[in-house]
């Protein structure tokens, strides 16, 4: 079939397999430009590991230090007419570079809340690598499934204790304009952090524990977000914040749990980025679009492959890790820096429809979303007659 965009509000419901490898291609070429990571892990477990930075994440421990990676995703295959979601395209692209370069790599697609994913992973584990040295967490997901007692838990992106308006981007159009959105109640608060807090971070964690698959010197990740406070009403202070508050607590039950392992939990704050997650998020898409513009001019810009080769090579494998005052790993530095975020303070005030094209980087949003599903990339021929049935090596074997 022939494979174009289809764009509905703010996801992309089709994907190119040309587009995603070449996209998985570019990344595996940045990490390898820079030369191996020392002292990188070696066996690695990525949850959450199909896009994003889960997919980044998995791309740096494999090509930067030769990692053997098992990913777990959530993610839906292709027919002879209709295509995959971005993700699994992504992974069989990374499945087949991997392999290319004598690498393992296995994954799993299904739902990492379940006990059933966990229970499989493990075995995987054992059979395949005995242990692991370091488990990444990457999930972004609307909805959990609680194993135990099967209630559907929601999240929600929404403010807490009162309604919350500010300047909005059109991400189809380029309209600037203002959004309102109302204050989530108690029990939508409770939801998000069942779905995005650490509750499954954990359960993860005691499961692998139990069946004794963490290496001595085990070093576990999950991902968080704070931003500037223009934000903050609907990140840090929203029902979205009280999820990663409740992820900071899991990090520190878990760093105690893995201490006798000489092991190590860590939240890792990583820079604003254009994602499937990202996108869905109110307000969010304007800031992205000024801080690029702002980054891009800077020369500082960095995509998820940047942020999480450096995240490898200059915090968990450099003995550096160079925790804030709360312990957590920073590589939004570069986007928090006051001389950043001055500017786009200066910028959020004046922001308008007009202006966006000159002071925001509209093109270089739309680009880098068209981008996670395989489109707008060099060297891909979007007129030729695609197979978008094509599937997942590990998962066809
Ligand atoms: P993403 O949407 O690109 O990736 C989400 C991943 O989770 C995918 O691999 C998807 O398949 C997987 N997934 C979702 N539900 C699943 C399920 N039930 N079972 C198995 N897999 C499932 O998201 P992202 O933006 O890379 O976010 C990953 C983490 O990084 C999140 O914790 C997010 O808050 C954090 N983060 C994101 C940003 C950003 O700007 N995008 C910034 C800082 C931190």
């Amino acid at each position: 079939m022939i494979i174009a965009p289809k764009i509905r509000g703010f996801i992309c419901t089709t994907a190119h397999p040309d587009g995603c490898a070449q996209h998985v291609a570019e990344q595996i070429a940045v990490v390898k430009s820079r030369g191996p990571i020392e002292n990188g892990p070696k066996r690695v477990l990525v949850i959450g590991s199909s896009t994003g930075y889960g997919l980044s994440s998995r791309i740096a421990a494999a090509f930067g230090a030769n990692a053997s990676t098992i990913g777990v995703f959530f993610e839906r295959p292709g027919s002879a007419d209709s295509t995959a979601t971005a993700g699994f395209y992504n992974t069989r692209a990374f499945e087949i570079q991997a392999k290319a370069a004598g690498l393992y790599a296995r994954s799993f697609n299904g739902d990492a809340f379940s006990d059933a994913v966990k229970s499989e992973v493990i075995e995987a584990i054992k059979a395949d690598l005995g242990q692991v040295d370091l488990v990444i967490y990457s999930l972004a997901s609307p909805r959990r499934t609680d194993p135990k007692t099967g209630e559907v838990y929601k999240s929600v992106l929404k403010p807490i204790g009162q309604s919350y308006t500010n300047k909005n981007l059109n991400t189809s159009t380029g309209v600037v304009n203002e959004v309102t959105i109302e204050p989530a109640d108690q029990d939508e608060i409770q939801q998000t952090i069942h779905v995005m807090g650490g509750e499954d971070w954990e359960l993860w964690t005691d499961a692998l524990l139990e069946a004794g698959v963490l290496a001595h010197g085990v070093q576990s990740v999950a991902y968080s977000y704070i931003g500037p406070s223009m934000t903050w009403p609907i990140y840090k202070n929203g029902t979205i914040g009280c999820a990663k508050e409740d992820l900071e607590r899991a990090q520190r039950s878990l760093d105690a749990k893995l201490a006798p392992l000489a092991g190590k939990a860590w939240v890792s704050v990583n820079k604003a980025l254009v994602t499937q997650a990202s996108s869905a998020i109110p307000v969010v898409p304007l800031y992205i679009s000024l801080l690029y513009k702002v980054m891009k001019d800077e020369g500082t810009h960095e995509d998820t492959i940047e942020q999480m080769d450096r995240l490898f090579r200059d915090r968990l494998y450099n003995g550096n890790p160079q925790p804030d005052e709360a312990g957590r790993i920073r590589v939004d530095d570069w986007e928090m820096t006051p001389e950043v975020q001055q500017i786009i303070a200066e910028r959020w005030a004046a922001v308008n429809t007009e202006n966006f094209k000159d002071i925001g980087d509209f093109e270089g949003y739309q680009s880098s979303f068209l981008r996670l599903f395989g489109f707008g990339l060099a060297g891909v021929d979007y007129s030729a007659d695609t197979d978008a049935s094509v599937g997942i090596p590990s998962l066809t074997a």
